[in-house]
């Protein structure tokens, strides 16, 4: 069976069409500025060079037929019918408290995601526009929503409530829900793998580190408590997202600088995290570079956010009662070196031990500690398309 895996963006879309024979990625690409002028795809076969087709993408309608026709095409095409899409694997953020695992999307499903849209206004709408159009030109092909929420299900009320009004949990569903899920889920998966035991007896902390970031601690293969919250602002220091703070700062800001409601979110989700601190970009390469030419706001940047992370190690051992892997994955915490140093800097009472040589890797499997250490640390890289594809795979037979 062959899957299109489909992440919908409300003015990008990415996909991965993938061969469950042998888990072998047969194209994959993205369209961008979808609605905006200078729309354009650029798609990549599996064995052949790169195209960026420019057209006219008013909408998600015609940004999702730009995929199929691209998979169909004669030059750079990797089918000739559209009968081999076997089935649609969606992303969806946001599930609430509606989904712990991935399902078949008929109407019901539909609904409830629809119901849960005021919790991620940014992203469930244009997931659920994805999954419109692709029944509307695949009306024969089942389509299954993967749920960034759905692993952090498990989590147990002393971890997901927040000390607020109750009624503002019961009226409105404000509570922790957690993201990044299907890559925390396939990390521990593949920690449980790498140490050859059952995920059933193991201690895992995994920490994805990308321009997004959020960390879980899971406890015999169930998320016991992870760093994002009601929405994916919380936690961690990231990109642009300025994570943990004293809630006190929001009303503060908001009268100093006189921003109303959407201007403070937008100043804490897009001008803060390491860029609004160093003043230099989201991306650590270009922070890593900076604080070695002496840029003091880049170096605070990097120290805070390793800080935070570190914080997060500390508390969730504490959380699981122990550890026995903390994993890293996503773009940074698969390939910043010297950051994954930093984090694991000072750890060595939790029987961690870093080797540097074992550390000097980007993007690989590899236990980046000593052979004597009580607790591993590993890179393991995450692939959530995989995991779309699998479990879309999965649920349709
Ligand atoms: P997302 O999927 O959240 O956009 P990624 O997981 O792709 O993010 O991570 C992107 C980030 O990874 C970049 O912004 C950059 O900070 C970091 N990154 C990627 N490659 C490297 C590298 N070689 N060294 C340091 N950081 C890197």
């Amino acid at each position: 069976m062959k899957i299109l895996v489909l992440n919908c963006g409300s003015s990008s879309a990415k996909y991965q069409f993938i061969n469950m024979e042998d888990e072998s990625v047969l194209a994959s690409g993205v369209i961008e500025r979808i609605g905006i002028d200078g729309a354009f795809l650029t798609h990549e076969p599996a064995d052949g060079e790169e195209v960026t087709i420019e057209n006219d993408i008013p909408d998600h309608n015609v940004a999702i037929k730009m995929v199929i026709d691209a998979l169909l095409d004669d030059d750079h095409g990797v089918i000739t019918d559209m009968d081999e899409i076997g089935a649609v694997g969606h992303r969806v953020v946001h599930g609430g408290e509606n989904f712990s695992e991935s399902v078949v999307i008929d109407d019901e499903v539909y609904d409830a995601i629809d119901d849960v849209k005021h919790l991620a206004p940014l992203h469930n709408p244009p997931n659920l526009l994805g999954i419109e159009v692709s029944q509307e030109l695949m009306p024969d092909t089942p389509d299954v929503a993967v749920f960034d929420t759905a692993f952090h299900q498990t989590m147990p009320e002393k971890s997901y409530m927040y000390a607020i009004p109750y009624e503002l949990y019961e009226d409105y569903g404000i509570r922790r829900y957690g993201f990044h899920g299907t890559s925390h889920k396939f990390v521990a998966g593949k920690a449980a793998e790498l140490l050859d035991k059952p995920i059933e007896d193991l201690k895992i902390i995994t920490c994805h580190l990308g321009n997004g970031a959020s960390m879980a601690a899971v406890d015999g293969g169930k998320v016991m408590d992870t760093s994002m919250g009601l929405t994916p602002l919380e936690g961690l220091v990231m990109g642009t997202r300025c994570g943990d703070l004293d809630p006190a700062i929001v009303p503060f800001i908001m009268e100093k600088e006189d921003l109303d409601p959407k201007e403070v979110d937008n100043l804490l989700n897009k001008k803060s995290g390491v860029a609004g601190l160093s003043g230099v970009s989201n991306d650590f390469r270009d922070i890593g570079a900076a604080a070695e030419e002496g840029n003091e706001r880049a170096q605070i940047a990097i120290d805070v956010f390793c800080q935070r992370v570190k914080k997060y190690i500390g508390s969730y051992s504490a959380v699981l009662g122990g550890v026995d892997i903390v994993v890293f994955t996503a773009g940074i915490g698969e390939n910043a070196i010297e950051i994954r140093s930093q984090i694991l800097e000072g750890l060595e009472y939790l029987g961690i031990k870093v080797d540097e040589e074992k550390n000097d890797i980007r993007g690989e499997d590899q236990i980046i500690t000593t052979d004597d250490s009580d607790t591993v640390a590993a890179v393991l890289p995450t692939n959530e398309e995989l995991v779309i594809a699998r479990d879309t795979k999965e649920l349709v037979e």
